[in-house]
Formats: C-alpha cells, sequence, structure tokens
C-alpha cells in the first residue's frame, strides 16, 4: 500500500480520477468498521429527538446511516451499521423498553424488512467495493508494470552510456598507447607477443600483423634469452620490475640497448595472465654516458698527466741548477786558486748547463703560451735548408758528446713564408730528440720542397718508438722513456706540432722498436700568394 500510496502523492495533480479510488480502497478496516459504529449513534440520536417525525418510518435516519457506512466502509462496515441500527431501534424505541424481547409481531415484521433491505443494500456495498478494490489493484499493477519498465529504461540508457564510455575510454586509451614514442608490448605468460603498437615497430623492426602470435625470443639476442625466465617468474608473483636494462635485437639484427618496465596483466577475476611492458630506447642515453664517461677518463688522465708533468719539470730544471751552483762554486774556488785555465773549463760547462735551464724555461712559455692560444707567428721568407743547416751546426756539439754525426742533405729552393725562430724551434727539438734517442748512431737529416710544399726528415737508427706510442708522442706531458735515462719535459713534440700545425703543415713518425725513428715534417710554402719566388 505504502508504494500506492507515494505514487498517489505524487501523481496528484495529473492522475486525479484514479486518485479517489485509491483513497477508498486504502482506507483501514479498522476505520471503516469504527466510522460505521459511530455513525449509528447520531442516527439512533436523531431518530429519538425527532420521534414525532419519524414515528411511522423509525428507520430512516438509521438507512442513512447505513447508506453512510456503506459509501465510506464498503459491505462490512454498512452490514454492522444494519445490525447495530436493528438492535439499537428495537432497544430503545419498541416496546418493551430497554430489552430486545419484541411483543408485537408486526414490530418484528418491520425490524425483519429493516434488516432485510440494509442486509441488501449492505450487498450492494459489498460489490461496488470489490470492483473498486479490483480496479485498484489493476491499477497498482499497471503502475507498478509502468515503474518498473520506466526502471528498466533508465538501466538500459545507462548501461548504454556506459558502454559507450567504455568504449570512448578503451579507444582513448588505444590511441594513447598507438601514439607513444616508447614501445608498448604485451604477451602472454609464455612469452607469446599479443600486443604491439608503432613505438614497438619503430624500436624493433617487426610490423604487429607480423610478430603477434610469435614468441618474444624473436628479438632477444641469444645470449639474453636466460633473463626473460626470471623476469617472468617475478611476474608471475604479481611484481614489477622497474628500469631493466638490456638490450634487445632488431628485425634486422642490431643490438639496441634499452630499458624496460614490467607489469602484470590480470583477468577480470583477478589472475594474473600476462605482461605488459614498455621498452624505451636508450641508445643516445648510453651514448651520453659512454660520452661522459670518457670525458671524465679524459680529465682524470688530464689531470693526472698534469701532476707527473709538474714533477718532471721540477725534477727537469733542478738537475741543472744543481749542476750550475756546483760549477759556479768550481770556478770561484778555481779563481781564487788562480787556475785560469780549469776556471775557463768549467764554465764554459756551466754555460751549457745554463742553456738547457734557457731551453726549458722557454718550453714552458711556449706551452702556457700556445694553451692560451697566444702562439703569435711573425711570418718571413724562410730558407727551410738554411735553418736545418743552422741548427744541425748547433747540436753538431752535443752529437759528438753522443757519439752521433749529423748528416745534413738539403736541397737548394726551399723557402717558404714562416715564422723563422719557430721553424728553427721545431728542426732544433727533432735534432735534440734524435741525439738523444738515436743510440750514438748516425742522424741524417733531409730537407727538400715541391712546389707547395717543403719537407724535412730527421731520421735515426736509436731506440725507436712502438706503434702503441707512436700515438701518443705527440702530446702533452707524454714521455715514453723513464726520466732517469733520459732527461725532457715530454713538450718537445707537442710543442712543434703545434708550431707546424700553426703554419699549416703536418708532422708525423715513422719507427719501429730498437730500428730508429724518422720524423717528417711538410710545411706549405704559400708561394700561392705570390709572395715567394
Ligand atoms: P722530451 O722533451 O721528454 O723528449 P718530446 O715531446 O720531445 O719530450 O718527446 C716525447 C717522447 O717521445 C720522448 O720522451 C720519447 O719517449 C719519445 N721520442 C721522441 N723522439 C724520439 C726518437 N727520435 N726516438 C725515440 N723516441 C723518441
Amino acid at each position: 500500500m505504502s508504494s500506492i500510496l507515494q505514487v498517489r502523492r505524487r501523481d496528484r495533480a495529473i492522475h486525479g480520477h484514479r486518485i479517489a479510488v485509491f483513497e477508498e480502497a486504502s482506507r483501514p478496516a479498522w476505520l471503516r468498521y469504527a466510522a460505521a459504529a459511530l455513525i449509528t449513534a447520531p442516527a439512533l440520536a436523531v431518530t429519538g429527538l425527532f420521534w414525532r417525525f419519524f414515528q411511522t418510518i423509525p428507520f430512516m435516519p438509521c438507512f442513512f446511516a447505513v447508506f453512510l457506512a456503506g459509501w465510506f466502509g464498503g459491505g462490512g462496515p454498512s452490514l454492522l451499521t444494519v445490525i447495530l441500527g436493528a438492535l439499537g431501534l428495537k432497544y430503545l424505541f419498541y416496546p418493551s423498553f430497554a430489552s430486545l424481547r419484541i411483543e408485537d409481531p408486526q414490530d418484528f415484521v418491520r425490524l425483519l424488512l429493516f434488516v432485510g433491505v440494509g442486509g441488501l443494500g449492505s450487498l450492494v456495498f459489498q460489490q461496488l467495493w470489490m470492483s473498486r478494490r479490483q480496479q485498484a489493484q489493476l491499477l497498482e499493477e499497471a503502475e507498478r508494470s509502468r515503474q518498473s519498465a520506466e526502471t528498466a529504461t533508465r538501466g538500459m540508457e545507462k548501461l548504454l552510456e556506459s558502454r559507450k564510455e567504455a568504449e570512448e575510454g578503451l579507444q582513448r586509451l588505444a590511441a594513447i598507447v598507438e601514439s607513444s614514442e616508447d614501445a608498448i608490448i604485451a604477451k602472454t605468460l609464455d612469452g607469446i607477443v599479443t600486443a604491439w603498437n608503432a613505438g614497438a615497430e619503430r624500436l624493433l623492426g617487426y610490423r604487429a600483423e607480423e610478430i603477434i602470435g610469435q614468441p618474444t625470443s624473436v628479438f632477444m639476442p641469444p645470449d639474453r634469452k636466460k633473463e626473460m625466465d626470471g623476469i617472468l617468474e617475478r611476474i608471475r608473483r604479481g611484481e614489477h620490475v622497474e628500469h631493466f636494462e638490456t638490450v634487445r635485437m632488431r628485425k634486422d639484427g642490431k643490438l639496441i640497448p634499452v630499458s624496460l618496465s614490467i607489469s602484470p596483466v590480470k583477468d577480470a577475476a583477478g589472475n594474473i595472465v600476462g605482461a605488459a611492458k614498455i621498452a624505451r630506447d636508450i641508445t643516445e642515453r648510453k651514448r651520453e654516458e659512454e660520452e661522459r664517461e670518457r670525458l671524465y677518463k679524459e680529465a682524470r688522465e688530464l689531470a693526472r698527466a698534469r701532476e707527473e708533468f709538474l714533477s718532471v719539470a721540477g725534477h727537469e730544471l733542478r738537475t741543472p741548477l744543481t749542476s750550475l751552483q756546483f760549477q759556479l762554486h768550481s770556478i770561484l774556488r778555481r779563481i781564487k786558486a788562480e787556475q785560469r785555465e780549469k776556471a775557463l773549463e768549467v764554465a764554459e760547462r756551466a754555460a751549457v748547463q745554463l742553456q738547457r735551464l734557457v731551453r726549458l724555461t722557454e718550453e714552458l712559455l711556449d706551452m702556457t703560451r700556445i694553451t692560451a692560444g697566444r702562439l703569435d707567428l711573425e711570418i718571413e721568407e724562410t730558407d727551410l735548408a738554411e735553418v736545418v743547416q743552422e741548427a744541425a751546426e748547433r747540436q753538431q756539439e752535443a752529437a759528438q758528446r753522443a757519439g752521433s754525426e749529423i748528416r745534413v742533405e738539403a736541397a737548394t729552393e726551399t723557402t717558404g713564408l714562416w715564422d723563422r725562430s719557430r721553424i728553427d724551434q721545431a728542426v732544433s727539438n727533432l735534432l735534440s730528440n734524435a741525439v738523444k734517442f738515436g743510440g750514438g748512431k748516425p742522424i741524417e737529416v733531409r730537407a727538400g720542397a715541391d712546389a707547395k710544399y717543403a719537407w724535412l726528415t730527421v731520421r735515426d737508427h736509436g731506440i725507436g718508438i712502438s706503434a702503441e706510442d707512436q700515438a701518443k708522442i705527440f702530446e702533452r706531458f707524454e714521455r715514453i722513456v723513464s726520466k732517469r735515462s733520459y732527461g725532457g719535459m715530454g713538450l718537445g713534440l707537442w710543442i712543434t706540432r703545434q708550431i707546424v700545425e700553426a703554419h699549416g703543415g703536418r708532422v708525423e713518425v715513422e719507427s719501429e722498436p730498437d730500428r730508429g725513428s724518422t720524423f717528417r715534417v711538410e710545411l706549405p710554402r704559400n708561394i700561392a700568394k705570390g709572395a715567394v719566388g
């Protein structure tokens, strides 16, 4: 009933006529019977009060009460009113008064008539009520069906909407997966590929049609196949694997470093049925890492070399200084002892040490100049053969001390536009190295030129340089031989290369350990400018 009452309240305005039926049929029984009983009392009272009018038709007010009770409450209440009315009338208005005993048989017939007509009226009300009830039930049912139809329609609408939303969501998701730069791959727990996006195609070279259904081992390098077992074991346990760095093989066989993030895929019941992985190409990152590593190593190496250089330089400077100190004392002693000849001899040796000190200091200064980009060239017309002859002459004495002889073979036409003193410095470096490392054997120096280039070779037959070391000797601070046997700061060849390259030329070495070395310098003559000739 309550649902009907609710409907009634809601629908009052539109379904007015139907509501009347509902209201009457929904009155509780106690109310209908109480109303029937109550209504009898005023009917009897009216009969008594106006007895003079109702003397001949004493049942009239009670009939009216039966009618009201029947209308308000149906057959039952109307019959109750008939019975109460009959009893009341007999009890109050028929002889013998205040008793139910009937003396006059005519009165009995009258009462019987009242009960009979009232009873018939009650039957009519009963019928009326039953049909109202049925109508109410039908309406209620109709209302219920309408409501459930409405609910069903709303449900269906919602369902359709949520289906549409789900579909849109899936489409959105698919679009995201498809447009991802990263490779997104799904596979079963047996490692069979079930999904493959465009990123995966770009990364590994397989198209979705050709790889879906294939085992993932297809794109794993042979030595990496085992690592997947461990990962799949973790996925089966429901774990996630983050940023696992490994290598995968493209369709064309190329290996690419990748970072993998793998998560378990669950079905609707929550069972793990596969794995989804995101693979990112980390070639660039690896390259950057390697580059950083290389730069770091280089910086460390440079720092180490610099340290060593400082200690070597200190040592190199100290050696001639110590000698000089000693020689100066010796000279003083000999002058005091008036041994003039001996003093002169020592002074000459001291001059050589001083020369060495000056050269080392020059090298240090040159290094800082070159590093600061301040190697200024004073270009003038210079004859290479002439420079070589002079340098050889200057080194001749040192060569002789080492047991070597410097042989010069120079062409006549070897002029070019160069910084004369710098070229001299480069040639002298090569010559002094040849003397130093030449093992006391002859040193051959040649100079020549063609139309565009002048060239120079310095050849010794000394200790030679291994192929590995040949690449290093032109670098700064690089000394291959130990400082004990040969002096030097490891700057000479670096400075030589800087000078030659500053002139647009190049320097190279050919050497074999224990067989000797040949250094070759090539300088553009700049004749094209027409300044020489
Ligand atoms: P340094 O002043 O120490 O000689 P250089 O730059 O001139 O420095 O030479 C660098 C290194 O190259 C030397 O320490 C030596 O090991 C090697 N080297 C140079 N010239 C020769 C050569 N003619 N024969 C063998 N080794 C040489």
